[in-house]
């Protein structure tokens, strides 16, 4: 604490992330990270213009990137945005689109920054809570409110919409603009961009730290009609003309290009889920059915503290949520079949043991 603080300071609640800490063999199933590693041609890509070009400022308006996404996804250039991960995006989001007259709503359980944003920008919220079985129910959201966001798939719980249920929401809110953050959608969930054409109080936001495992990178984009984008743009020159560095531009562009590395490692990732499922349904765990590239599970007998602090002895890091609802839940994110196997066998041991 300082009193050289700006007031507002002192009431803000900060994002926590999991952790990144330094331990010998340490298997890091806590931040949603790609066990497979981003595309050989994002490595390429990113040091052939490592060189003296690197006193230039880049792109302001990284249209390289942008007109590469748009023909990935068949959209408009003018109908994408990019920005410095996700996080950036959803935080010009809240800015641009989501500081409304009336309230903006979110489940109870989701990405514990929409919160903290509302906080930090001064945006009034309302929290819908999911059903018992933790599944979001379109017909809740009919409230008054000024603006919608939802994560599809959800987090952490994994579980996700359809598009028919996302169409179905905007349909109810033609009126309010609505964001739906797809961070995990490329895991087995329906994207909404298709319906960006027919909804103008649509935006989808994406990232590049998860399906395509660039954490590292950070880049992340909207899409969504050119008016909701220009908003975006007002507020990003009014705070970062140059969000994303040559080298970031360089690597997003190749990230995005190559789809077919994508199919194959989110493939992967789905099998080894499905896998890692079963493997903790049998140790007498209840799993959400996940569409991410985490599962959200809780054990029928033994508390998600104390198993999480076990894994932690073996060197192995879970996400544990402390707020009543989940908490005995832990979100493990999937790793390769071998990382998967070795939480198994420690799983094991831990809950046999005697308590
Ligand atoms: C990981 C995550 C993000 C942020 O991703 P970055 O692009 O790394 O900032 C956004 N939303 C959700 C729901 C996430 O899980």
């Amino acid at each position: 604490m300082s009193r050289f603080w700006s007031p507002s300071v002192h009431a803000l609640e900060p994002y926590v992330p999991g952790e990144q800490p330094r331990m010998n063999d340490l298997l890091k199933l806590n931040t949603n990270e790609s066990p497979h590693g981003p595309s050989p041609k994002v490595i390429e890509a990113i040091r052939a213009v490592t060189d003296d070009t690197l006193r230039l400022y880049p792109d302001p308006t990284a249209l390289k990137l942008r007109e590469t996404i748009a023909r990935v996804y068949d959209v408009g250039v003018d109908e994408v945005f990019v920005g410095n991960g996700s996080d950036e995006v959803l935080a010009h989001a809240f800015v641009g689109l989501l500081k409304q007259d009336g309230p903006l709503l979110f489940p109870d359980i989701t990405y514990s920054f929409y919160p903290v944003y509302c906080r930090l920008f001064d945006i009034a919220s309302e929290e819908v809570p999911l059903t018992e079985d933790f599944r979001i129910e379109v017909a809740d959201y009919d409230r008054p409110c000024g603006a919608i966001i939802l994560a599809n798939p959800n987090a952490p719980t994994g579980v996700a919409l359809s598009r028919a249920q996302i169409r179905d929401l905007l349909d109810r809110h033609p009126d309010c603009p609505v964001v739906i953050d797809e961070a995990y959608v490329d895991f087995g969930a329906e994207s909404a961009v298709s319906l960006v054409r027919e909804y103008p109080n649509l935006l989808v936001i994406h990232t590049l730290s998860k399906s395509r495992a660039l954490a590292g990178l950070r880049v992340g984009y909207a899409i969504g009609q050119s008016a909701l984008i220009e908003g975006l743009t007002r507020v990003k020159d009014s705070f970062n003309s140059y969000p994303l560095d040559r080298l970031a531009l360089a690597g997003a562009e190749a990230a995005i290009a190559d789809t077919e590395w994508l199919a194959v490692t989110t493939q992967q990732l789905i099998a080894s889920r499905t896998k890692l499922v079963e493997g903790l349904e049998a140790l007498g765990f209840t799993v959400l059915p996940s569409h991410a590239n985490f599962v959200f599970a809780r054990h029928q007998s033994r508390d998600a503290t104390d198993i999480s602090s076990a894994l932690r002895q073996d060197a192995i890091l879970v996400r544990h949520f402390r707020s009543e609802r989940i908490r005995d839940f832990m979100r493990i994110t999937v790793g390769t079949d071998a990382q998967c196997a070795r939480l198994l066998t420690a799983l094991r041991t831990i809950v046999s043991r005697n308590s």
